[in-house]
């Protein structure tokens, strides 16, 4: 698709310079065994924020501030709201984060730490995002979409490159997939470069807004549900204008994944590699784990390239992320002792 292009991701790598890492690719011994050919690591959890949001807010950011903009406003207080608000620190950007009087007092003090103004508006979500729309139409504020927006995209596609330049011969890449930036970025980069590498997008079960707008052929709205893999709750935007179509063209394969599957890759992030990842950045390991991978793995089994998992985040609440693991050693313990009752 021609509304991007390869030299926009080579723009995109160069604002992010010094201001988000080149993540490691790490190989993991336990998840190789398992597949059977190498796999991968992308480690987006070492980026300042805790997540890859750092790369498209930076290179919207990078831009707007190449035209002179002083004053961004968002509704986020996840990974891309932190990700505006640093980056556009960085800038020397001013950002206004609109919230809900709901939202948590320490989320608002991690907004305030990351040196944005918190605008408590209204009691929910959408009084929040009306708020900052209405700043952007009245007050002159810029608005960064968090996924709908082709620098937004070119910025996390800099994930596809740095994929494809440690590992020419990679044969698949396995995204966590919600509003869909990051997929058709990364498989934007990936395919130009590399035409054979298959693109597997993840989900969860509850509330896969772009997995129903796949199969509904146009973007739908879906009830959203509480999961593990919060950051990728939300919907893809009724007018969505880019990464639906993006999608839809260069996706392989949509998976999807119930919360105890979810759970396990966190649990098993913690355990044999030693990383702290939230819900959504576990999917990929869970889907390795599921052996809901197997059929893509399968049909490589001449070429057998590496696989890479993007990890994308470690943004998880310490104490909900005890208790996934505390719960998952306890099944343990029960069901080691249902064996050794057995015996
Ligand atoms: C935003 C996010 C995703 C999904 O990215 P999209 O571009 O919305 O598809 C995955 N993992 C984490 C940790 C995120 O913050």
């Amino acid at each position: 698709m021609s509304v991007l292009t390869l030299a926009d991701v080579y723009h995109a790598r160069c604002r992010l310079e010094g201001r988000a890492y080149r993540s490691p690719l790490i190989e993991s011994a336990s998840l190789s065994a398992l597949a059977r050919t190498p796999v991968y690591l992308k480690l987006e959890t070492v980026q300042p924020t805790g997540s890859f949001k750092l790369r498209g807010a930076t290179n919207a950011l990078a831009r707007l501030a190449e035209q002179g903009c002083k004053r961004v406003v968002t509704a986020s207080t996840g990974n891309h709201g932190r990700a505006v608000a640093y980056a556009a620190r960085a800038l020397g950007i001013e950002t206004t984060v609109c919230m809900s009087s709901l939202v948590p007092g320490n989320k608002v003090e991690a907004v305030r730490a990351l040196g944005a103004r918190a605008h408590i508006v209204g009691k929910s979500q959408d009084d929040a995002e009306a708020e900052a729309l209405r700043m952007t139409r009245e007050e002159g504020f810029a608005y960064v979409p968090p996924f709908d927006h082709l620098d937004v995209i070119a910025g996390q596609a800099t994930l596809g490159l740095e994929i494809l330049e440690a590992l020419p011969d990679v044969a698949n890449i396995v995204v966590p997939l919600s509003g869909g930036g990051l997929f058709a970025g990364v498989a934007f980069a990936a395919k130009h470069i590399s035409p054979a590498v298959r693109l597997t997008g993840v989900s969860m079960e509850r509330g896969a807004a772009m997995h129903a707008s796949l199969e509904a052929g146009k973007p739908v709205l879906v009830d959203e549900r509480e999961t593990l893999a919060d950051s990728l709750g939300g919907g893809i935007g009724l007018e969505n204008r880019y990464t639906f179509a993006l999608t839809r063209e260069l996706i392989d394969d949509v998976i999807l994944l119930d919360e105890a599957s979810i759970a396990r890759g966190v649990v098993h992030a913690y355990r044999h590699e030693r990383l702290v990842v939230e819900g959504a950045a576990a999917v990929g390991i869970a889907a390795l784990l599921d052996g809901a991978l197997r059929d893509t793995l399968q049909e490589d089994s001449l070429q057998r390239g590496p696989l890479v998992l993007i990890v994308t985040g470690a943004n998880i609440d310490i104490d909900q992320h005890r208790r996934v693991i505390n719960e998952a050693l306890g099944n343990k313990a029960r069901s080691d002792g249902a064996a050794s009752n057995d015996a």
